[in-house]
């Protein structure tokens, strides 16, 4: 996304991209904030990846069915927010899917040659569920030896979340915060009402279907198949896991979550791409705060929106597509 007399710095963290645009006329030193966050990303990092065995995450599949393990107040408060994501989705998001998300071979897993077998699913499946996963007062427990946490599914939504208040903080008021599509907006741009936000194509990377208007304060994540896959016997599989069946999500192609922070939005976009548009009813009706546009993984394109996103959405000139209400 690019933007004339806006003032964008970009810097890599956690494998990917982030970048904050400032609105023209904040005069903010946009390099020493920057540097502040990066600060903040590179801490998050070292405290929350899944590929490192030195932080608290990977302590507590360490001492997975044995001991408790204290974790910091960052880490705490992702795990908690993720276990409400779990018990809203029934399981859908499920940070403790870990050893499935390395089976087939994402999060430090190594890239399966063939297709899993059923034995292997089965046996993994058994160390996946975040009921399991005990949180109390600072301190963290799962359950059964074997068992593991991994936050990618919500960690660089958390993460857009300190960027927000941090540049909030710093009193810049009319900014937007990019993390590989974990988005949170501030105020709004110069001479337009909203920011807005351009929504991938999911069946062809480099193009758009459309824009979404975001109201300041507001964040958007967007989940697909395409960001991250493998492929196997001539199929592609996500990187998001149906916990429920210990294989790859199917079914959907991407899923846009709109809501007021960009947490919730990271998490839940990853529950809806799970359930699709089948499932998603049950989820929204548990999350009335939520908007959604779920894009199934069939042609022709289908654009299913919750109203309020609906009304959000510009699609571009001449997309031809087929819309459907989900409420
Ligand atoms: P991205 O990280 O590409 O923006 P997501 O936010 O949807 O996409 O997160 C995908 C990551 O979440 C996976 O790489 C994996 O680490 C983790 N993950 C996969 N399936 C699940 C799931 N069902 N619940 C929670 N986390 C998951
Ligand atoms: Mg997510």
């Amino acid at each position: 996304m690019r933007f004339p007399d806006f003032r964008s710095e970009s810097f890599r963290s956690m494998g990917t991209t982030a970048t904050l645009t400032l609105a023209p006329g904040c005069t903010d030193p946009i390099d020493l904030v920057i540097a502040q966050i990066r600060k903040v990303f590179d801490d998050l990092e070292s405290e929350m990846s899944a590929y490192r065995r030195d932080n608290a995450i990977w302590e507590l599949s360490a001492k997975a069915g044995v001991a408790e393990v204290t974790v910091a107040p960052d880490t705490y408060r992702v795990l908690d927010r993720g276990q409400t994501f779990a018990n809203l989705s029934e399981g859908a998001f499920d940070a403790t899917a870990a050893p499935l998300v390395r089976l087939w071979g994402f999060s430090g897993g190594s890239k399966p040659k063939s297709f899993p077998s059923a034995e292997a699913i089965q046996e993994r499946l058994r160390l996946v569920d975040y009921r399991r996963l005990i949180l109390h007062d600072g301190r963290a427990f799962l359950a059964q030896i074997g068992m593991a946490v991994d936050l990618g599914g919500i960690g660089k939504g958390y993460a857009v979340d300190c960027a927000y208040d941090r540049c909030r903080s710093l009193g810049i008021r009319d900014f937007l915060f990019n993390f590989s599509g974990n988005i949170r907006v501030s105020g709004r741009p110069a001479r337009r009402k909203q920011w807005q936000i351009g929504v991938r194509d999911p069946f062809d990377r480099s193009a758009i279907i459309g824009k979404i208007d975001l109201p300041g304060g507001m964040a958007l994540a967007t989940s697909g198949g395409y960001e991250n896959f493998v492929d196997l016997d001539g199929r592609r599989f996500s990187h998001l896991i149906d916990p429920r069946t210990g294989y790859p999500a199917s079914g959907t192609a991407s899923a846009t979550v709109l809501t007021s922070d960009a947490t919730a939005a990271d998490g839940l976009s990853t529950a809806f791409f799970v359930l699709g548009v089948e499932g998603a009813h049950n989820l929204l009706g548990r999350v009335p705060s939520a908007e959604v546009l779920i894009i199934p993984d069939r042609q022709p394109l289908e654009l299913w929106m919750t109203p309020g996103i609906s009304k959000a959405f510009t699609p571009i000139p001449n997309l031809r597509y087929v819309t459907r209400t989900i409420e």
